[in-house]
């Protein structure tokens, strides 16, 4: 029989442990261990004693916190999220440290809060929800189109992208998709094209294919160029994947009806809790929201109940199969 396995989880917040802990008592054999602190170099060294770490999108799982892990014992990352960009897979290769994430855990969620943001970039709600509580209620700037009709792109057609492709579908709307493999299940109302046909042709853009060498600032002043005036542009995918300086320029050139973030370069653990005024107001961040047809949010495409549980549940999977000595689909090579 294997023995129990003891991970330290970093980074948590409130909603993790409540998740988890609720989840924890249907996977036996698994003891968890909860702190605040993020996993980075200077944190590395409290997985003393623990057989696994469990962290997330913003922790720094670089070489030298793995070296740091792998000096501590530790033989199993869990990834408590579907990318795993920040993981340097290398160095986890050789001290032959397995990393194991939950791959889809709802793509509905992140699809729907990219429509959110798409909408809510559109017809300027966040504007209009300002202005009415100080007793404004005119119209002025807040005028958008209809989105009935209209031609989405969608970059990135795995879990999150095709469930984009099918809200926008139920929108009426002509979808448009590049990748680098077609989905088959959208081969009935998805018309795959080449990028530079879903930059000249969309009038809703949404990004949902993962940060890697070759899609890091996907989005730069080349590509916005391509692009309609008046377009609406959406990530909730990873903030690298758009140049925000250049961005910025094409905000100003007046190229985007609308943008709507999720994600952004400079994001680290929760921006707006966590770091000083200071720090914020010198931000690119901070830039981005001083043009009021920008939708910024924190991070949370992820965040619904349904997401959450099921992150629990993957991950406590994940940790019984490394324990059983069990390959998974979910193993990050
Ligand atoms: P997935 O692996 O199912 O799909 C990614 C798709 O991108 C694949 O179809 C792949 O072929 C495609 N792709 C790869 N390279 C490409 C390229 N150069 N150009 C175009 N397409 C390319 O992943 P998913 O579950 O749909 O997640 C997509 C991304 O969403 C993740 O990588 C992650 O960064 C992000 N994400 C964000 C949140 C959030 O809370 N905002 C939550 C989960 C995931």
């Amino acid at each position: 029989m294997s023995t129990s396995l003891k991970v330290l989880f970093f980074d948590t917040k409130s909603y993790d442990k409540d998740s988890f802990q609720e989840a924890l008592s249907n996977y036996s054999g698994i003891e968890i261990e909860y702190t605040k602190s993020d996993l980075d170099p200077r944190t590395a060294a409290l997985a003393e004693g623990f057989g696994a770490v469990c962290a997330f999108v913003s922790s720094n799982v670089g070489a030298q916190t793995i070296e740091i892990l792998h000096q501590k014992g530790i033989r199993l990352i869990l990834m408590r999220c579907a990318g795993f960009n920040n993981v340097d897979l290398e160095t986890a290769r050789k001290y032959d440290i397995r990393v194991m994430r939950v791959p889809g855990y709802s793509p509905e969620a992140v699809a729907e809060h990219a429509m959110a943001l798409a909408l809510a970039a559109n017809r300027r709600l966040h504007k209009a929800y300002n202005k009415v509580r100080e007793n404004d209620f005119s119209l002025s700037g807040l005028m958008g189109f209809n989105f009935f009709e209209k031609t989405a792109g969608i970059i990135g057609t795995g879990k999150i992208g095709a469930a984009m492709c099918r809200i926008c579908r139920g929108f009426g709307m002509k979808v448009l998709a590049y990748d680098v493999y077609e989905n088959p299940s959208l081969k009935d109302f998805v018309e795959y094209v080449s990028l530079d046909k879903l930059l000249s042709d969309s009038d809703v853009i949404s990004l949902h294919c993962p940060l890697m060498d070759s899609t890091y600032h996907l989005i730069n002043i080349d590509t916005i160029r391509q692009m309609k005036d008046g377009v609406i542009l959406v990530n909730t995918s990873r903030g690298a994947l758009v140049k925000t300086d250049d961005l910025i320029e094409g905000i100003r050139m007046h190229k985007f009806a609308g943008v709507g973030l999720d994600v952004y370069e400079e994001e680290t653990n929760n921006v707006f809790e966590d770091r000083s005024d200071e720090i914020l107001e010198h931000s690119t961040t901070a830039r981005l929201l001083s043009f009021p047809n920008v939708m910024i949010t924190s991070h949370q495409g992820f965040f619904t109940r349904e997401a959450l549980n099921a992150i629990a549940e993957t991950t406590l999977q994940n940790a019984l199969d490394y324990n059983a000595g069990l390959a998974s689909a979910n193993d990050v090579k």
